[in-house]
């Protein structure tokens, strides 16, 4: 089936007689049992919630996994994720990440006792000689948020693969829409569902999917004792999000693309990162492995003092953390999602004070064109 029409009609799992084409909203914390011993297939809702076991069989699928979880946002998936590890255990991860991810594994993952090592993982010879007795993990955002690095899926799975090292890929820039890390090798995909799955920027939502029965049985364990469910109302607001998917990122992406050769040309603008224009080092690789470039814009302006008076004049499109929603949005990543990173991964990343990135939603690529134009006229 078409990923397009498997967005629409994400799962075949009915759970009532009435013959209601929107799956209900199951408002219920617990189930009764027909009788000592027996159960309905649900018990309690921390466990297993119908509207949220709809929404999660429609990630497993258009990801291609065999399992999918759902959770009440992504740094709570990431949460999860990270307790399939023990102390001593070693990650490699892409060297530029979002900031979240950064601040919860030098915070948290590296207390209870796990280590880290960045690299491009876009190199992979770089993560080869990072790679040790301990190394459980290579962690990867492609492309990267917010320098939009490109990392081979293909042939980084192949390589870890043969070490028996997990690949863990985000993907939430490009949704299985355009890139389904699964079937490039990857052991488990995390999504904030807060971006482009739910699309709407009005739920908070997070995903991990697997195609291994053993990680899988490890996180519904896991996914049960922690309690970081996605509630059934939400569950609902990401189910009805998905349906529009394909749509929304075709449209996204494509009027990105305009903004992104649109800037290349503006004299104010220093540099455009946007993997979809064949002069990007990650273009050939993202030919190869994803079916669209995705709709986040990274742009360097002349001076920081410039960059803020951009994000000032901006009008439609709004000065905001989060991305992958209808409105564009538009952030600082130094003053917002990267603040908590280390200021020599910053500079060594070029993550500076000219930095802006642009999440481009759905209005009209001159509406849009017509505000940056106005902003960056100063
Ligand atoms: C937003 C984001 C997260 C964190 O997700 P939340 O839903 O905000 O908790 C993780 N990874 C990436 C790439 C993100 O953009």
């Amino acid at each position: 089936m078409d990923i397009g029409t498997l967005c629409v009609h994400g799962s075949d799992k009915r759970y009532d007689t009435t013959g209601a084409v929107s799956v209900p909203i199951f408002q219920s914390a617990t189930f009764t049992h027909p009788g000592v011993g027996q159960s309905t297939g649900f018990d309690y809702s921390r466990v297993q919630n119908p509207t949220r076991e709809y929404l999660e069989d429609a990630l497993a699928r258009l990801e291609g996994g065999t399992d999918a979880f759902a959770f009440s946002s992504g740094m709570a998936a990431t949460a999860v994720l990270m307790e399939l590890f023990s102390p001593g255990d070693h990650f490699i991860v892409s060297d530029d990440l979002y900031g979240g991810s950064v601040r919860y594994f030098r915070t948290i993952s590296e207390k209870n006792g796990l280590t880290f090592d960045a690299a491009d993982t876009g190199d992979l010879g770089a993560v080869r000689r990072l790679m040790k007795r301990e190394t459980k993990a290579v962690f990867v955002e492609t492309p990267t948020n917010p320098m939009m690095q490109v990392t081979d899926l293909a042939a980084l799975s192949e390589m870890l693969r043969q070490e028996g090292v997990l690949l863990i890929v985000d993907n939430t820039f490009l949704t299985p829409y355009f890139q389904r890390p699964l079937q490039l090798g990857a052991d488990i995909v995390l999504h904030s569902g807060t971006k482009y799955l739910g699309g709407h920027n009005d739920t908070l939502a997070g995903f991990l999917v697997t195609n291994r029965p053993e990680i899988a049985g490890r996180l519904r364990q896991l996914y049960k004792t922690v309690g970081a469910c996605l509630a059934p109302f939400d569950s609902w607001l990401i189910i009805r999000g998905l349906k529009t998917l394909a749509v929304r990122l075709e449209r996204q992406a494509e009027t990105a693309e305009k903004i992104a050769r649109w800037l290349l040309e503006h004299p104010r603008v220093t540099q455009v990162l946007y993997p979809g224009l064949p002069e990007h080092p990650g273009y050939d690789v993202m030919k190869k492995q994803t079916a669209g470039f995705g709709a986040m814009v990274s742009f360097k302006v002349e001076s920081a003092e410039f960059a803020v008076g951009v994000l000032e004049r901006v009008r439609l499109i709004q000065y905001a953390e989060s991305l992958g929603g209808v409105e564009s949005l538009i952030t600082y990543p130094i003053l917002q999602t990267h603040a908590d990173l280390p200021e020599e991964v910053r500079r060594t990343k070029g993550i500076d004070d000219r930095l802006l990135r642009l999440s481009v939603g759905l209005e009209s690529a001159q509406d849009l064109m017509d505000d940056l134009a106005y902003a960056l006229e100063g």
